[in-house]
């Protein structure tokens, strides 16, 4: 680890203030719990001459339910969100994912906005400014070659985010604030497949609130990972479905720790109305085998991750459809 360069910390107590002071100091980054960013400065991956902390702006700090759904700030710790009844009852998955996130000293700290913006991982990247500079750093980072894929121009770093596939199932929309307003749009527009910019966030914008549908589908998340009381996934998947009977009504699953985004798993509304049986989890299986892309980031085997995507997403979805009273 190396010690932090000086650097100015900026305090604002608003949503306009923080646009402003990015404005101002284009090299700045945004500090939530810094649980993750401050790991990354300490070994010299990035190293911002501004640092602008948002734990001060009150506005998104609220997590609030009404008649139409639940918002959450993107300040919202992980702690609150993982201990909150209505989060838990109502939306399951997302209650599980925060409890899996890190360690509880992390999860004191963290916040919804860091880990939805949570920077890509790599075992070429998170590694120390000396080990890094002993293998000619990489694409990601100050170098010119991907050690992963040496061919290819770009970088498969993982997105490794525990929350978003559990808010990508419960239908999620985020509101981002930026320079020219507001705009709303779905969680999955805000992750780009590509390890180096895997943010669609343009210069100045910040993501403010998180924001559920009243009538949730019935989720669960649930990862696999190195270390099981402390650790990034290695494969994290999230299940959301309604039953009809003896057939699967509705089917949505998203993964994270897989690909350079989190995503939500195509062509799953072809299984609506369909009699939840073998056949159907084999199906389930081939299609994540299919779309998700590990590489070789991880000390974790890529295709162990593709296979244990793809039977957790079988797995959840039978376990959940079983747990529901047929309708
Ligand atoms: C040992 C260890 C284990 C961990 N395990 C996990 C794990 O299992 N799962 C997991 O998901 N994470 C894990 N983490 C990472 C981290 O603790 C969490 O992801 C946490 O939620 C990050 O939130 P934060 O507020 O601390 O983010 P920060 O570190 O403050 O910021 C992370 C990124 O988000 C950006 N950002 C923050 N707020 C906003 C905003 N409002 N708008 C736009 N950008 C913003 C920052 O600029 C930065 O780029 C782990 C970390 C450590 C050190
Ligand atoms: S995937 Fe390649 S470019 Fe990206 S962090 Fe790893 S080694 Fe670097």
């Amino acid at each position: 680890m190396t010690a932090l360069n000086a650097l100015n910390l900026l305090r604002p107590g608003s949503v306009d203030e923080a646009i402003a002071a990015l404005l101002a100091h284009p090299g700045g980054w945004l500090l939530g719990g810094g649980t993750d960013l401050l790991v990354n400065m300490r070994r010299g991956v990035t190293q911002p001459e501004t640092l602008i902390d948002t734990t001060g702006i009150a506005e998104i700090k609220q997590l609030v339910a009404d008649g139409s759904g639940l918002t959450i700030g993107a300040g919202v710790t992980l702690a609150s969100l993982a201990a909150d009844g209505l989060v838990a009852a109502r939306y399951p998955a997302l209650s599980e994912a925060a409890r899996a996130v890190a360690g509880p000293g992390h999860r004191k700290l963290g916040t919804v906005g860091g880990n939805l913006c949570l920077d890509t991982r790599c075992i070429y990247y998170n590694q120390s400014e000396w080990w890094r500079r002993a293998n000619s750093y990489c694409l990601k980072n100050r170098g010119e070659i991907c050690h992963v894929a040496p061919k290819g121009n770009r970088c498969h770093a993982a997105f490794s985010g525990d929350l978003a596939p559990a808010l990508l199932v419960l239908g999620a929309e985020v509101e981002i604030a930026g320079p020219d307003g507001r705009r709303r749009i779905p969680l999955g527009e805000l992750y780009v497949e590509d390890g180096r910019a895997h943010l669609a966030l343009r210069p100045g914008e910040v993501v403010v609130t998180v924001r559920l549908p009243a009538d949730p589908l019935a989720s669960r998340y649930v990862k696999v990972r190195q270390r099981g009381a402390i650790d990034y996934p290695l494969a994290g998947v999230a299940v959301a479905l309604a039953r009809s009977g003896s057939r699967l009504a509705q089917l949505r699953i998203a993964l994270t720790g897989t690909n350079s985004r989190p995503f939500l798993l195509a062509e799953t509304a072809a299984f609506a109305q369909r009699s939840l049986d073998d056949a159907l989890l084999r199906e389930i299986d081939r299609l994540v085998q299919k779309q998700v892309q590990p590489m070789r980031t991880t000390l974790m085997p890529a295709n162990y991750r593709r296979v244990v995507a793809a039977a957790l997403a079988s797995r959840i979805t039978a376990e959940l459809f079983a747990s529901l009273a047929p309708a």
